[in-house]
């Protein structure tokens, strides 16, 4: 966004408040609140200095974990909110930006085709999952929740602090839950819940839903899908070779979701949320509600979600990101995601010619695990090599690119390539997390550049050619 306009919008959402103030009467500031400029000038540019020492999130070139900055929309409807702060906990806390949650919510809804639907906000993807969890514990006491062994660690401590027992089912070689052991467990363990995890936080893997759903024919069971990193991926389901789509169009018959507008939504972090397909489990959080009969029509915030306390700022954010990139396939949300698709799909396919890299899994959604070549086809090199070029390319002083490593079991790479030695457990090799649609056009170069770094670690002389 253009520097101009985006000032233009802080400015005019400092003005607001300005305005909205001289509604009421004047009155005098406590001058225990006064701040000295001169503190604040040091202390400001201490903050400043200590920020710089960030990654660059923001830049093509950082293609390590699941991190950017927020769309500059989203951070001037956080402001302009923000100033006012309400609380969406309560009607009262904050009547308008509750509004703007039920509707900014409601999209998220019909993006996952939830209709009817009960949802709303929650501070993270953590939150979200714990809500929809207890919720299945509370539907399904004492049953095991199942999840793949690449679900994010947060199911099993969820599960250990709500006191459910629960079971890992293992995954596939590209990261994908293993439908067919699930339906041994399905029918060996007293399961309540499947969680399905759409886009895992190593892999980008989309679990197999439709499979699973069909196993909900034999044995009836609940299924949570974490779409906490995917779910916006739900916009590019109709697309002719995307991977994930038959799993991302059977995801209306979910029971619950939780998905996070500060991963894929341009939010600034603090903006989760859950929904669920049945409006009745609204009950379940009854404490002295009044209410007995819950629709997306007559939701109260407070009176449904586990939280308290919750920025009203981040709602209004939301909302107005989505007024101007709305949740669809041709505008707004779904270019974004298709760009950030191409980037992986791309790089995949230069990876898979490269005499210095191999693909590790084929990805998903717009995560790229490979590996650097090694003096070795054995694990332990393999993982050497990676951390080595984690290092380097990092701290490269013409062309820095941020890397993330990932641990992968070496079974699972000897699927794809039977000639790796096991001589370890596991194996450490590169993730790269493209969630930025600049990266599209950019992949070429970093691919050619890791390359050639690459071969320099080979060379052996310590500094490489660069
Ligand atoms: C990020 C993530 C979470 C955790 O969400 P937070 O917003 O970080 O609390 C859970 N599940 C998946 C799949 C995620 O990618």
């Amino acid at each position: 966004m253009d520097k101009f306009l985006f000032e233009k919008y802080l400015l005019r959402a400092s003005e607001l408040f300005a305005d909205w103030k001289g509604r009421w009467e004047e009155f005098e500031c406590d001058p225990s609140l006064e701040v000295d400029p001169a503190r604040l000038e040091t202390a400001f540019g201490e903050l400043t200095a200590r920020l710089g020492g960030c990654y660059p999130f923001f830049h093509p070139s950082y293609i390590g974990q699941m991190l950017k900055p927020p769309h500059p929309v989203a951070m001037i409807g956080y402001l302009a909110a923000m100033q006012i702060n309400p609380n969406n906990h309560a009607l009262d806390g904050g009547p308008a930006t509750s509004a703007l949650e039920k509707e900014a919510v409601a999209e998220l809804a019909r993006m996952t085709g939830f209709d009817p639907y009960l949802g709303h906000l929650t501070s993270s993807g953590t939150v979200a999952n714990l809500e929809a969890l207890w919720v299945a514990r509370q539907i399904h006491p004492g049953k095991r929740i199942a999840f793949s062994d690449q679900a994010h660690y947060t199911h099993r401590r969820m599960c250990e602090l709500l006191g459910v027992p629960f079971i890992e089912v293992p995954s596939d070689a590209s990261g994908c839950m293993d439908a067919g052991v699930l339906r041994r467990f399905l029918y060996s363990e007293e399961i309540g819940t499947v969680v399905v995890t759409m886009g895992t936080t190593g892999l980008g893997a989309v679990d197999p839903l439709r499979e699973i759903l069909d196993l909900r024919a034999e044995v009836p069971f609940r299924i949570h899908a974490d779409a906490a990193y995917g779910g916006f991926y739900t916009l590019l389901r109709e697309e002719a070779g995307f991977p994930g789509a038959e799993a991302f169009r059977a995801f209306r018959f979910c029971d619950s979701a939780a998905i996070d507008p500060h991963k894929h939504g341009l939010q600034p972090y603090g903006c989760g949320c859950v929904l669920f397909r049945d409006p009745s489990v609204g009950l379940l959080y009854k404490h002295d509600s009044p209410y007995t009969y819950f629709t997306s029509e007559d939701l109260h915030l407070g009176e449904i979600s586990l939280e308290c306390s919750r920025a009203g700022a981040a709602a209004a954010a939301l909302w107005l990101t989505l007024k101007c990139f709305p949740l669809a396939a041709g505008e707004g949300f779904g270019p974004i995601l298709r760009a950030c698709r191409r980037a992986a799909a791309s790089w995949a396919d230069l990876i898979r010619t490269s005499s210095e890299m191999y693909l590790a899994a084929e990805p998903m959604l717009d995560i790229v695990a490979w590996f650097p070549k090694a003096r070795a086809m054995q694990a332990t090199d393999i993982s050497d090599a990676s951390r080595e070029l984690f290092r380097r390319a990092m701290t490269d002083p013409v062309s820095p690119k941020y890397l993330s490593t990932f641990r992968m079991e070496t079974e699972k790479l000897r699927a794809r390539y039977p000639n790796l030695a096991a001589d370890a457990p596991d194996t450490i090799i590169l993730r790269s997390v493209l969630m930025k649609p600049e990266q599209a056009a950019l992949i070429p170069r970093i691919h050619a550049e890791l390359e050639e770094m690459i071969r320099g670690m080979r060379g052996g002389e310590g500094g490489g050619e660069g």
